[in-house]
């Protein structure tokens, strides 16, 4: 480094990047909201591919940083530079794990809207994503509560119900004869009705448990992309020591 940052200073004050909401076809705001998440935080650059680079270790940090400047970084400040960040690890980022890194804001970016993510958030607090679906499977199964055995037993449910569904076909058509009137097909029409109406809220509350918890799972495993993407530009760092 030449010339020390100019930005390089506490600024924990300054009020945080307003968030741009992204939607699909901003092209020109989602690649400059990638660029500013790919921003070293020392020097202010952004980071390119094929200039060597680490990434801070700690879960959550999502900070990387020209190789360069993360001896400066931690030699100065002795550790990561993000405010909040104390980690005195960064991994070299191979050209294979930079463009992994690419990838994974990219879906940050684009598969997590901050709805969704505060929908997974409020889990535990109030009416989230996570109590509607409870909810709803409590509502479609009375006795199920929403622990980890309710579950249990709506898989079992479930599964127990698709069996049946699936052994009803044949069975149908080996007691139907040749020929069989069409008219008394419609006499079939109320037990297979009956039949439906008892497997679809199962599915209905499963494809929504799967969806939750993929949405789950991609809050918590892009957890540090979301923060670099939200810090934007390296983000606040701290004083220097
Ligand atoms: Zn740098
Ligand atoms: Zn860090």
């Amino acid at each position: 480094m030449e010339d020390e940052p100019a930005s390089f200073q506490l600024l924990a004050d300054a009020p945080p990047p307003p968030r741009q909401p992204v939607e699909l076809g901003m092209d020109l705001d989602l690649r400059a909201r990638i660029r500013q998440a790919l921003v070293c935080p020392y020097c202010r650059d952004e980071v390119e591919r094929g200039a060597e680079s680490v990434g801070c270790v700690r879960d959550g940090c999502g900070a990387i940083y020209h190789s360069e400047c993360w001896e400066e970084c931690s030699a100065d400040h002795g550790s990561c530079a993000v405010f909040g960040c104390s980690s005195q690890r960064a991994a070299p980022l191979s050209s294979a794990g930079y463009l992994l890194r690419l990838l994974r804001l990219l879906a940050a970016a684009l598969l997590l809207p901050p709805r969704l993510v505060a929908a997974v958030e409020e889990r535990d607090g109030g009416e989230g994503l996570g109590q509607q679906i409870a909810r709803l499977s409590s509502t479609a199964f009375p006795s199920l509560d929403p622990s980890d055995d309710g579950f249990l037993k709506l898989a079992a449910y479930l599964t127990t119900s698709c069996m049946l569904a699936f052994a009803g076909i044949p069975l149908l058509e080996g007691i139907l004869p040749p020929g069989f009137p069409s008219a008394m097909v419609v006499l079939a029409i109320p037990p297979l009705v009956l039949l439906g109406t008892l497997i679809l809220p199962g599915l209905v509350a499963g494809a929504l448990i799967s969806a939750f918890c993929l949405a789950r799972a991609l809050v918590l495993g892009l957890k540090g992309e979301r923060a670099a993407l939200e810090r934007g530009g390296g983000g606040t760092v701290k004083a220097l020591k």
